[in-house]
C-alpha cells in the first residue's frame, strides 16, 4: 500500500510539473503570436496511459481529455464519470469505424476525426437514438496524402462539412489535421488554417482548428490552432502499442 500511495504521489508531482511547463509554453507561444491563451484549448491525450493518470490530470484542473481508441476511452470515461466534474470533456481523436460510432457517442463531447460521409451518418444516427446533445464534429483533413492516417482530401472538405452541417445531432465545429512526419509542420498548419477560413465563409461557426501535438504545438499556435492535442509532453513517453 505504501508503495502504491508513494508512486501515486510521485506521479502527481511529475504531472503537476509537466502541466505547468506546458501551460507556460502555451502562454509563451500565444504571447509570441499575439494571441489570447483563452482561445487555445489544451487536450490532454491520455491514450495508453492508465485511468489514474487521467484522474490526476482532472484533479489538477484539466477539463479536456483525448483518446484514440474506443475500447480504452469508454472504460476511462465510465470510471471518471463517477468522480470527475460533469464539465469533463472527452475528445475522440483517432480513426473511427462506423460500428463504433454508437459507443463513442455515449461519452464523447467532440470527434476530431470525421473524414467520410458514412461516419457522419453513423454519428448522427447514434446521437439521435441516444437523445443526447449534439456532438462537436471536426473534419479531419489529410494534408500530405500519407496513407493510413485517415482524413479527407482537401478537395472533399467542403462537401463533407455540408453534410455535417445538415446532419441532426452534429455541430460542425472546425477542422483537424496531423502534421506530416519529419518535415517542418508550419506549411501544413498554414494550409489547414487557409482551409478553415474558406470553410468559415459558408459556416461562420466552424472556427475551431485542431492542430499541434507535443512536438509542434508552438508552430500550431503561431499558425492559428485553437485546440492542441498533447500526449507525451505531458504524460511521458508511450510504450509501443502493437496493433
Ligand atoms: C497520440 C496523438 C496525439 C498526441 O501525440 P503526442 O505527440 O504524444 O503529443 C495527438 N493527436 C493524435 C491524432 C494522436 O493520435
Amino acid at each position: 500500500m505504501t508503495t502504491g500511495a508513494g508512486a501515486g504521489a510521485d506521479r502527481r508531482a511529475e504531472l503537476t510539473v509537466r502541466l505547468s511547463e506546458i501551460r507556460a509554453a502555451i502562454a509563451d507561444a500565444c504571447a509570441a503570436a499575439q494571441r489570447d491563451p483563452f482561445d487555445v484549448t489544451m487536450i490532454a491525450v491520455t491514450k495508453t496511459f492508465p485511468v489514474d493518470d487521467a484522474a490526476l490530470l482532472v484533479d489538477l484542473g484539466v477539463g479536456d481529455l483525448g483518446e484514440n481508441r474506443d475500447q480504452d476511452a469508454k472504460g476511462k470515461a465510465a470510471a471518471l464519470a463517477a468522480t470527475a466534474p460533469g464539465s469533463l470533456r472527452w475528445h475522440f481523436i483517432g480513426q473511427l469505424q462506423t460500428n463504433k460510432a454508437r459507443s463513442v457517442a455515449r461519452y464523447a463531447t467532440a470527434v476530431h476525426s470525421v473524414d467520410r460521409n458514412s461516419l457522419v451518418d453513423a454519428l448522427a444516427d447514434a446521437v439521435t437514438r441516444l437523445g443526447r446533445e449534439p456532438i462537436q464534429a471536426f473534419v479531419q483533413v489529410n494534408l500530405d496524402e500519407a496513407a493510413g492516417r485517415g482524413g479527407a482530401r482537401p478537395d472533399d472538405v467542403a462537401a463533407l462539412a455540408e453534410r455535417i452541417a445538415a446532419a441532426p445531432g452534429l455541430e460542425l465545429t472546425g477542422v483537424m489535421a496531423v502534421a506530416p512526419f519529419g518535415v517542418d509542420p508550419r506549411p501544413a498548419f498554414d494550409r489547414l488554417v487557409t482551409l478553415s477560413h474558406s470553410l468559415q465563409r459558408d459556416h461562420p461557426g466552424a472556427t475551431a482548428v485542431s492542430a499541434g501535438m507535443s512536438g509542434d504545438f508552438a508552430q500550431a499556435i503561431a499558425a492559428g490552432a485553437t485546440h492542441l492535442r498533447i500526449g507525451s509532453a505531458l504524460l511521458g513517453p508511450r510504450a509501443q502499442v502493437v496493433g
